[in-house]
């Protein structure tokens, strides 16, 4: 009889929020049909969003990695309501450490290694008694990872508040970073997510390796700072490898209801790259006068639309994190301005609270994005070869901005920080026409091709051989050891 081998497994952490759940299963399932691994995914979800209910439901089907649901423990006592998002994330996880400690030892066949997204990095010993290894999956860019690790030194070196700073926040080997432009636990050292912050960036470098989903063309430098001798790697004293693995994108979702079934309907219609499509992540939300002039601005651009509409706050811009795709579509219109539903029939579409992002950027209508930079909005776009506008609006996505629009020339920005001021219409409908020209043939636009550009390099930096391909396959070997 043939001797019957176990596959190697790999279990992966994913705290609660789209924005994880959706990049670790992505990972996962790299893992099952690049290198025939067993994958486990034990998402800790929030149970409050729909749109993250929709997307386990598809991954719970049998599908190529397994999931199971770890339902958020009650943190009421522990938390005040208006802590704000990362105080949550990291209280809910250390409350589900028995959890997955229970999942994990009983895991078969035995785990060779724990994969935790870095809200889960008090999870990291757990692996250290198992004897196994761990590493950290931040589904975000390079140096988004270099200001994380390099914060407890940041903490000891400046005094007073990061963001009355004069100077840029310097990090060895990387671009500085502007004050304005910090990860939002960093806004204020006295709120105490600022404290849980410091113990992940702490806590991440207690892993094995660092995995990032970026590509090397896109990060080279920042990728190098990491690398033994590099400036950032010797100032850190770093032991553990940072591998760059992306863009892991997801796939469309199939989607048969009759909103998504029109929509695509309604983009065959139009014309090539026409469709400006918005939309501000899981969590994003505007105020009410951002709404308005945003609708202005978008029939001003003359562009065709595709907006993913949430009824408006005044209060954080991340307000709908736990609560994504939970909205009722009817409240929105009330909300834009007179006549612009009448004034646009035709033109444009609104999506209340949640969109088949990768099925409408995947579309080749879609000329552009107004995206609040999320990464994995953003690699969704550059994957499907659409520039952006950015509009960042919550935690890293004031740096991500910064990165796409002044130094990758991948995306435009508004000049002002959208969470500082409101945008205006004008500009807003300059900066849609700045991605979608009137005629593109005619016009030179070099953040579009630019993107093209980027979107070639990516799918090289995937495909066997390319750099992520060879740095994942790095990652499996360790595993397997
Ligand atoms: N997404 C979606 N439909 C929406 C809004 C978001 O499918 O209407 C998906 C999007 O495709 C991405 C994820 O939700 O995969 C959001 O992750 P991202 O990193 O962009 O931002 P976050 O929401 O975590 O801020």
């Amino acid at each position: 009889m043939m001797e019957q081998h176990n596959p190697t497994h790999v279990v992966l952490v994913s705290s609660p929020g789209l924005g994880h759940i959706i990049p670790m299963i992505e990972l996962a399932k790299r893992f099952v049909l690049q290198h025939n691994f067993k994958a486990t995914v034990l998402a800790v979800t929030s149970q409050t969003s729909t749109a993250e209910k929709q997307i386990l439901n598809s991954a719970l089907t049998p599908s190529l990695c397994h999931v199971i649901e770890i339902p958020s423990p009650d943190i009421t006592d522990l938390v005040q309501p208006n802590d704000a998002v990362l105080t949550h994330l990291s209280v809910i996880m250390r409350q589900a450490k028995p959890a997955v400690k229970s999942i994990l030892s009983k895991a078969t066949p035995r785990p060779s290694a724990l994969i935790v997204d870095p809200f889960c990095h008090e999870s990291i010993p757990l692996a250290r008694e198992l004897n196994i290894l761990s590493h950290v999956y931040l589904a975000s860019h390079a140096w988004a990872l270099a200001l994380i690790v390099y914060s407890p030194v940041l903490d000891q070196q400046i005094e007073g508040q990061y963001v009355d700073q004069k100077e840029p926040l310097k990090i060895p080997g990387c671009n500085p970073v502007r004050p304005e432009d910090v990860f939002d636990p960093m806004l204020d050292r006295n709120d105490s997510q600022y404290q849980e912050y410091l113990k992940l960036a702490k806590g991440i470098l207690q892993s094995d390796g660092v995995l990032v989903n970026t590509w090397e063309e896109l990060q080279h430098e920042t990728l190098e700072a990491f690398r033994e001798g590099g400036l950032l790697s010797e100032a850190l004293s770093m032991k553990i490898p940072v591998y760059a693995v992306g863009p892991l994108v997801r796939e469309p979702e199939s989607d048969t209801s009759s909103v998504t079934q029109s929509l695509l309907t309604w983009l065959d219609e139009q014309p090539s790259e026409s469709v400006v499509y918005v939309s501000f992540g899981s969590g994003g939300m505007l105020s009410c006068e951002q709404m308005r002039e945003l609708a202005w601005g978008l029939e001003l651009s003359e562009r065709r639309f595709v907006w993913v509409v949430r009824a408006p706050t005044e209060n954080a811009a991340d307000a709908a994190f736990f609560t994504t795709g939970s909205d009722a579509g009817d409240e929105v219109a009330k909300y834009l301005p007179e006549g612009f539903l009448s004034r646009t029939r035709g033109l444009g579409l609104l999506v209340p609270g949640w969109a088949q992002q990768m099925s409408i950027l995947r579309h080749g209508s879609v000329g552009g994005f107004v995206s609040h930079c999320g990464w994995g909005s953003t690699l969704e776009s550059l994957t499907n070869g659409v520039p952006l506008v950015a509009w960042p609006l919550y935690a890293e996505q004031r740096m991500n901005a910064t990165l796409l629009a002044e130094e990758l020339g991948l995306a435009v920005r508004p000049k002002v920080l959208p969470t500082k001021k409101v945008v205006g219409r004008e500009e807003i409908a300059r900066m849609v026409r700045e991605v979608i020209p009137d005629d593109q043939s005619l016009t030179s636009n070099s953040v579009r091709e630019r993107v093209k550009e980027m979107q070639q390099s990516a799918l090289n930096a995937l495909s066997e051989g390319g750099s992520s391909y060879v740095e994942l396959s790095a990652v499996a070997k360790s595993i397997e050891g």
